[in-house]
Order: structure tokens, then C-alpha cells, then sequence
């Protein structure tokens, strides 16, 4: 899956300052310094070498998170379900709207129909999720 979304003005500004940062900063005197992304062959900075990365910073010495998924603790057909949402995979009405399978009007969420349904708004930012969210926390 390759979407993007736009950047959010916070966002925005905080990249600007990052790069302002990094830019006002000088390693050799006789050389141009150029920006390159070590994680991978090209120097390029993918999403998926940042997460490798997290995975690294946040799991050093555990198994990387896609890894986790599958502990035995978690029924099989959730740990599919999770691999599948971690990898993009779930048929989301974004996902059917950027192969013409649905129309914009038929993706919309089928909870709340204000937004595209995608998977971060299905497990998360869809107001009818966090409602159930809020309730799961009471009983925790
Ligand atoms: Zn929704």
C-alpha cells in the first residue's frame, strides 16, 4: 500500500525545524555535508527502515514488534488480524476505494460516515471506537 496523507501544520513545522537544525550544523570544514539515510542502500529515508529503527531503540533485545504479535497468549485469529492491520493489509474502504471497488460515498466509515474508513480511524479515531474504548476502560 503506498498512501500519504498530508502533513498537519504542526507537523510541518516541527519537520522545518529538524531540517533548520541539521542544516545549521557543519561536520567538515572542507566538505559539503550531505543528508543521507544510513538504514538503507540508497540513503533514502523510508517509513519502513524508521520503524525497523523503533523497533531497534524500543525492543533491544526483544523481538521486533511485528514479532510480538504472535505470542502465544493471543487467540490465533487476533494475531491475524493484528498482523494484518500492522502490515496494511485489512480491506478497509480506503483500501477498496484506491482499487475502484467502492466509490468516496461507499467508503465512508460504516459507524459514523465521516470519514474514509481506514484502519487507524477503525481501530481508533472513528468516534464510535472511542466511545467503546471508554467503556473498555471502565471495566479494566
Ligand atoms: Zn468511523
Amino acid at each position: 500500500m503506498n498512501e500519504r496523507r498530508t502533513l498537519r501544520s504542526f507537523e510541518i513545522q516541527q519537520v522545518t525545524s529538524l531540517l533548520d537544525l541539521l542544516n545549521s550544523i557543519q561536520l567538515c570544514q572542507t566538505k559539503k555535508d550531505v543528508k543521507v539515510w544510513n538504514l538503507t542502500k540508497d540513503g533514502t529515508l523510508t517509513v519502513k527502515s524508521c520503524h525497523l529503527l523503533l523497533d531497534r531503540i524500543y525492543c533491544s533485545g526483544v523481538k521486533p514488534f511485528q514479532c510480538n504479535v504472535w505470542i502465544k497468549i493471543v487467540p490465533p485469529k487476533i494475531q491475524c488480524f493484528i498482523w494484518l492491520a500492522v502490515q496494511e493489509g485489512i480491506c478497509t474502504g480506503s483500501f477498496l476505494l484506491k482499487h475502484q471497488v467502492l466509490t468516496a460515498a461507499q467508503a465512508l466509515c460504516p459507524l459514523c460516515s465521516s470519514a474514509v474508513e481506514k484502519i487507524d480511524h477503525m481501530l481508533i479515531h472513528c468516534s464510535f471506537v472511542l466511545r467503546l474504548w471508554c467503556k473498555i476502560k471502565y471495566f479494566a
